[in-house]
This record gives structure tokens, sequence and C-alpha cells, in this order.
């Protein structure tokens, strides 16, 4: 949801601390705001501050800019009033914002009371009131059928969701398991108990939000924030050496943002955003973490679309690709070779049948010889050798001492000699896949790029801002996502609308068509202090272009230079003038990234691309454009090369299977 002049925003606790800086920053986006809230006074002075600041965007206004309405959010007939009130005065609702929050009034075990005035009340507050909010302003966004966000503010904390009772993981509460991991930190016994059940509350917020992940689906995006200390009254309680410990506390402006990002970025719902000093805007839990417990539905499984079929039928011979004459025009390289299957498979090897093989910039490369090394003389000596360098597919056969590989399962390889309807590769390069899908292929080389190079080449962490290039080929379509879902905000650049459209709707932050915008302008002027992370894989002045446009301390991971790869006569190195001065002047780094010297680390990261993709978390593209059969190859190698392609560009092998893949 855009921010902007006319939305409407209802705002619990919104008279102090960050209720009161959200109001205010919503109003400066000339939204109109309710500040609800206990505390008349401090309630008024928001309220009008608000109105101050809306006044640029409106005039003559029949009704105020932004209101108050004093309301105890534990007693649910005020609470009803004041929604009817915020209905009345902005007739529709688009942000509620559920923010007033309390510290419980008494020691909970030194507690003698009912607790009515104390743990119930807080309870009531905390927990009862975010729940009551957010029911009412979801029906309110359903009877209307307009988009709409809820933003629970909870605390540094997070659980596991469960989408079926939402209530009932709210409610659910563990006391001594947390005790347990806050009381390390807490000088007197009163802050622990203080504290422990706000966060006993906020944990409940944070899994009955994140729970509630499927509204998405009717347009209402609920999301929680958690920040850690932030200057308010609450914090005040807090020993500051402890706060300082924790690494200070968090800026206002810093929650602001956050706060912000989980309104505007419509990819995010039942999103948590854990929000320190030390780490900065972080989606909770990370990938990584979220894999350990949940188990995917079977009718999310079925997101893999093609039907394997129970057995492979070997053939006396196969096509394949090879190349004849080193060249970096691939098809005058190239040509297609009928080869005999020769059985039986040699002991530990496998034979794949290939069903879909990924196109890639770098085929022209490697059919030009640079992917070897040695003098001309000696990569000539290699000729002819087998092209393509991922598929997947169905294990046909297996050879002596071949262990834990089954014929008929699905398997993916990334190995030299994929552009082939058969190829024998030795079982240990065998990557074990849940389908043989054209989605599966694109994970291999172009997600694994990017999975592995933004963790290890750029070190990739959350809050920073990431620029992608040709993010929406086969590779940038994986690292712009990924930098989302590590809480980045993401720049990405492409030429032409299509490739912007596929971009907006993978979660990019700014899309900058080159087409359409000066890429050095727009850097220079909304990303004045540079950028921290660059994924460069066009090279020449884009590179230039990029590097500098880095921030101080920035990362550029070089992950190729495809503007190069074509030249007249191939691919000429270049030079970079003053490159190692610009480095020293700003502590930065430029880091080169080449993934076949991770092979190591492939299939942990395709495990978790798959698992991101079988969830929903990570969308595939495939570019829409069929090519079929081995004698399709150049024409996908040279359709990769013209531009045009949006998204993976994949080989379907096997015809057979080329009716599914244009369902795709
Ligand atoms: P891709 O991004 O799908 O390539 C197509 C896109 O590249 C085009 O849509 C276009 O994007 C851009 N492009 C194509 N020809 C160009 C040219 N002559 N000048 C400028 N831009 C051009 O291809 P990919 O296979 O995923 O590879 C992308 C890059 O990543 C390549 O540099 C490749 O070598 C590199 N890569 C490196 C590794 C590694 O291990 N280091 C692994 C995989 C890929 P826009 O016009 O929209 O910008």
């Amino acid at each position: 949801m855009e921010l902007k002049p006319g939305l409407s925003a209802f705002v619990t606790g919104g008279a102090s601390g960050i209720g009161r800086a959200l109001c205010i920053a919503l109003a400066q986006k000339g939204v109109f705001v309710t500040v609800v809230d206990f505390s008349e006074e401090r309630g008024k002075e928001v309220a009008s501050l608000s109105q101050n600041e809306n006044l640029k965007f409106h005039s003559g206004l029949k009704f105020p800019s932004a209101i108050f309405v004093r309301c105890d959010v534990s007693n649910k007939g005020e609470i009803a009033a004041a929604f009817e009130n915020h209905l009345e005065v902005y007739g529709g609702l688009d942000i509620c914002i559920n923010c007033a929050g309390i510290s419980t009034p008494a020691v909970f075990q030194k507690d003698q009371t009912d607790g009515s005035r104390t743990w119930r009340h807080a309870i009531d507050v905390n927990l009862v009131a975010v729940i009551d909010c957010t029911h009412r302003a979801i029906r309110i966004m359903e009877a209307a059928k307009r988009p709409g966000v809820v933003i629970n503010i909870g605390s540094a904390s997070g659980l596991y969701p469960m989408i079926t009772d939402p209530i009932y993981s709210a409610s659910k509460v563990t006391f001594l398991s947390n005790f347990r991991q806050m009381s390390f930190s807490f000088n007197s016994f009163t802050e622990k108990a203080s504290l422990l059940l706000r966060v006993e509350e906020t944990w409940g917020v944070v899994m009955f939000t994140r729970s509630l992940a499927p509204y998405k689906r009717k347009g209402i995006r609920i999301n929680v924030l958690c920040p850690e200390f932030v200057r308010t009254d609450l914090a005040e309680k807090v020993d500051s050496k402890f706060i300082e410990r924790m690494g200070g506390y968090v800026s206002m402006d810093t929650v602001i943002q956050g706060t912000f990002e989980l309104i505007s970025d419509e990819s995010k719902a039942g999103s948590c955003l854990w929000v320190t000093n030390r780490r900065g805007l972080e989606y909770w839990p990370t990938p990584t973490e979220e894999s350990k417990y949940l188990v995917v539905p079977s009718r999310l499984r079925t997101r893999f679309s093609s039907v394997v079929p129970s057995t492979v039928q070997i053939p006396q011979s196969f096509e394949k690709i090879t190349v004849h004459t080193l060249n970096h025009n691939f098809r005058s390289a190239t040509s297609i070779v009928r080869a005999p299957l020769r059985l039986p498979i040699k002991p530990n090897h496998v034979l794949l049948k290939i069903i879909y093989a990924g196109v890639n910039a770098s085929d022209v490369n490697f059919s030009s010889g640079s992917y070897f090394s040695g003098s001309k003389q000696e990569i000539s000596s290699r000729l002819p050798f087998d092209a393509g360098f991922e598929g997947v597919g169905l294990i046909a056969a297996v050879g002596d001492g071949v262990k834990n590989l089954k014929v008929g399962s699905p398997a993916a390889i990334m190995t030299f000699g994929a552009y082939a309807e058969f190829t024998m590769v030795p079982a240990k390069h065998i990557l074990p896949v849940a389908r043989p899908d054209p989605e599966v292929v694109a994970m291999l080389t172009s997600g694994l790029t990017a999975s592995i190079s933004l963790e290890k080449a750029a070190q990739m962490e959350s809050g920073k801002i990431v620029l992608v290039t040709a993010a929406a080929g086969g590779t940038g379509q994986f690292a712009v996502q990924l930098a989302k879902l590590a809480g980045n905000k993401v720049v990405a650049t492409c030429g032409g609308k299509d490739k912007a459209m596929l971009l907006r709707d993978l979660g990019v932050d700014r899309v900058i068509d080159y087409k359409e915008e000066v890429i050095k302008n727009v850097l220079k002027k909304e990303f004045p202090k540079g950028v921290d992370i660059v994924y460069e894989s066009v090279g020449g002045e884009m590179f230039d272009l990029c590097f500098n446009a880095l921030a101080v301390y920035g990362r550029m991971v070089v992950i190729g230079m495809i503007s190069q790869y074509q030249g007249e006569h191939g691919w000429k190195p270049r030079n970079y003038t003053g490159l190692c001065e610009k480095l020293l002047a700003k502590s930065q780094t430029v880091a080169g990234f080449f993934l076949t010297q991770y092979t190591h680390l492939w299939q942990q990261h395709l495990d978790s691309l798959v698992h991101l993709f079988s969830v929903g978390k990570l969308k595939v593209a495939i570019d829409p454009k069929s090519f079929v059969g081995v004698q399709s190859v150049a024409d996908a190698v040279e359709y990769l090369h013209s531009g045009k392609s949006v998204g993976k560009v994949v080989v379907c092998i096997d015809p057979s299977f080329s009716q599914q893949a244009a369902k795709l």
C-alpha cells in the first residue's frame, strides 16, 4: 500500500512513545489519523500536531484531518465506539496500528491479588485489546472490500504460528522457558518479572499476527513489528546498562521506517519485523530457522508442475550438443551429435534422462573455451566437448556400487553435458530433487549463484540497500527476492516494461528501467549516501556506474559481465583505472564469485531455495518462450543474449514434457 494523502489510520496508544511518533509520521505523508489513547491531554496534543503536519496536503476539508478519541483499550465497548468514531469521520479504514501497551504494574511472583489490576489488566491491554482491534479492523476492511493493513506493535520476541487457530496460538504462553532465557540479563527481580510478562504478551501478539497471514488473499495484510528498546516511558524502567549491552536504543526513525515498510511492501503478510540497534531491520524467523519446523502441506508441494513417469525408456542412441570449434558465437561453435548409449553403466555412475536444461549467459564463454585454463592449443585439444551446465530429469539407470539413488527418481545435475537427451555422471554429482521441473532448473546455477554469493561474497545481513543489475534475468530474480527476504531495501535495474512489472511483483522497492530512466541520476538523487551491496552481472559501463554508487563500507559482488561476453572478438578483459584508490578511500570491497568454487554448499542452498519456493515465499519466473528439443538450444542461447528474456530461459529437452512447459 502506497502511503499517500487521503488514506486513514487508526492508532491505539497514539498519545505517547512509538504511537505518537507514528501518528505524526503518518500525518507527514498526508494520512488522516485517529489518535486513540487513555491520556486525553497528550492525545489531543498529538492530534493537533498531526493536523499541522497534514495542512500542506489538505485544504478546505469539511472534517478534521486528525482526531483524538479517548479510549481505554481494555474496555471492549470503548474500542467499538472508537472505531465507529473513526468511520464516521473518515468513512473507511486503511491502516490500523495497535500500539497501546503497558508494563505489568506488579511483580508477578509477589502479587497477592487476583490480578485484575495487575497481570490480567496487562494481558487485556497488551494482548486481548490487540486481538480485539485486529478483529474489528479486519471486519471493517472486509466489509468495505478494500485493501487494508494492520500493524501490531509487539516486542523483540517470536515463536511458531498456528494458522488454524490464531487465538490458541496467541494465548499459549511458556513462562518458565522464557523466564530462563531472559533472566541472565536483568539485575533485579522486579525487572525480570515485569519484562517477562511484557515479553509473554507480545509473544502472543507475534504468533497471533503471524497466524493471520492467509488474510492476504482478501487484500488485508496483518504484520507485527518487534522493536527492541526504544526510548519511551516503557523502556525507562529497564536498566540502562543492560540496554547499552544490547546495542543501545533503537532510534524512532528506524521504528517508523520498519512500520512503513510493513505497510507499503505488498509482499509482507503475517510478517514479523525484528528491529534492533545491533542488526537493523530483520525479518523473523529467518528462512533457515523456519525450515526447521515448517511442514509443507501437500497442497503446496504441487506448486511443482510436471508429472513424473514411473519408468524411463533407454534408447540405443541419443542426441547432444557438442562444441567442435572454440567460438563465442554458440551456434557456430556447436553442432548436434547422435551418440550411442552404451550399457552397462560404469560403476558408481548414473545415467540421467534430461527433461529440462537451463540456459546460461556463460554458455558462450564455455563454447569459446574461456572456462578452461591453459594455452589456446591446450584448450583446443579438448575438442569436441559436451555443452550445457545444468539440467533436471529422471535417473534412467545406475551402475554397480550406487546406493540410495533409485531408477525413476528425479534428480538434477550441474555438470557439463546437460544439453543432451541423456548424460552419464558420477553418482556423487547427482543432486536429488523433489520434481524434475523448470523451476528447479532455475534454482540450480541461477538460484544457487544468488543464494550462495549473497551469503558468502556479499556477507548480506539486513537493513541495507541492495542493488541488483540485470535483475529480471535468470539469477537476478533470485537475488532481489533473497535480499528482500533478508530484510533489505532492494533497488533493481532492468531494460523493459515487462521486466519492470516482474520485479515489482517480486517485491523490489525501486525498479529502475533503464529504457525509461537514467540509472545514474536515479541512484544519485534517491540514494545519495550510496548503496551497501551491489549484485553486479552486466559489467562494462554498468560496473563503473554501480561501483561509483557504492556507499562507504559497501560490498560489490562481481557475478559476471554479460555485456562483455560477445564483443566482436569475444570477451576482452577491461582495465579499471583508479579502482584501488577508490576502494581505499571508502573502505569498500569488490568481491568475485564463481559458483563452481562452492560445490560444498550446493545441496544445502538448493534445499533452502526449494523450501522457500514450496511454502510460497520465493517465486520463480520462467521465460514464457518455448524452446523444445536439443535443436532449439542455440536459439535459446541467442534469445538470452538478445536482452529480451524475462526470468529464466529453459529448454524442454524431451518434447513429451513440452505440453506441461507451455502451461507454466
Ligand atoms: P540473464 O540474467 O537471464 O541474462 C539476460 C539479461 O542480461 C537480459 O535480460 C538483460 O537484462 C541482460 N543482458 C543481456 N545481454 C546483455 C548485453 N549485451 N548487455 C547488457 N545486458 C545484457 O542471464 P544469467 O544466465 O542469469 O546470467 C546473468 C549474469 O550472471 C551473467 O553475467 C553471468 O555470467 C552471471 N553468472 C555468474 C555466475 C557465477 O558463478 N559467477 C553464475 C551464473 C550466472 P537487462 O537488459 O534487463 O539488464
